[in-house]
């Protein structure tokens, strides 16, 4: 049987514990999950591309059907070369509704057969953003729940005084 490949694109600056549940989740239903890693030219990332990476790597390391990459380009362009036919993205709150649905419609017409999946987030996960995590980690708040235990040491290593 052909096997289910899907895509799950994004920043990752850095991975937190609502991109990993909905890596986990993803994972249940697809045979093969490719984290796409984008290099975003546009943000100045905290993280370079190989350290968040590598995060990733190591916080999804319990997850046999998980490859972790970097991508850039187009992510039809990408999604056609690894055979995937899915993109999944997550969904917080009404806020990422319109963004997501400009981006799904316009993959949808450089591509018709890519689909793209939206998963709820875990409410526990509802407000919580890579972006969010770097603010409080940059004042030394305790982020310690909310992303891997990794990332959480690799915050403090970056942020230590
Ligand atoms: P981008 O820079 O492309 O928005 P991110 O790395 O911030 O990429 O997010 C990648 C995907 O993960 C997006 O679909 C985003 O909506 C989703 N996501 C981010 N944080 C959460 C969360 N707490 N719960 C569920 N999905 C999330």
């Amino acid at each position: 049987m052909k096997e289910k490949i899907a895509v799950c694109p994004g920043t990752f600056d850095p991975i937190t514990n609502g991109h990993l549940d909905i890596i986990e989740r993803a994972a249940k239903t697809f045979d093969v999950i490719f984290v796409s890693v984008l290099k975003n030219a546009s943000k100045k990332p905290l993280f370079s591309l190989s350290e968040r990476i590598q995060l990733i790597e190591e916080a999804t390391k319990h997850l046999p059907n998980v490859r972790v990459e970097s991508s850039e380009g187009l992510l039809v362009d990408y999604a056609k070369k690894k055979r995937a036919t899915v993109v999944i993205r997550g969904l917080r709150a009404v806020t990422d509704f319109e963004y997501e649905l400009q981006i799904a419609a316009m993959n949808r017409t450089l591509d018709a057969e890519l689909e793209t999946f939206f998963v709820m987030t875990n409410p526990k996960y509802s407000f919580l953003s890579s972006s969010m995590i770097r603010e409080v980690a940059s004042y030394n708040g305790d982020v310690a729940n909310l992303v891997p235990k990794n990332v959480n040491e690799a915050l403090l290593a970056k942020y230590k005084k």
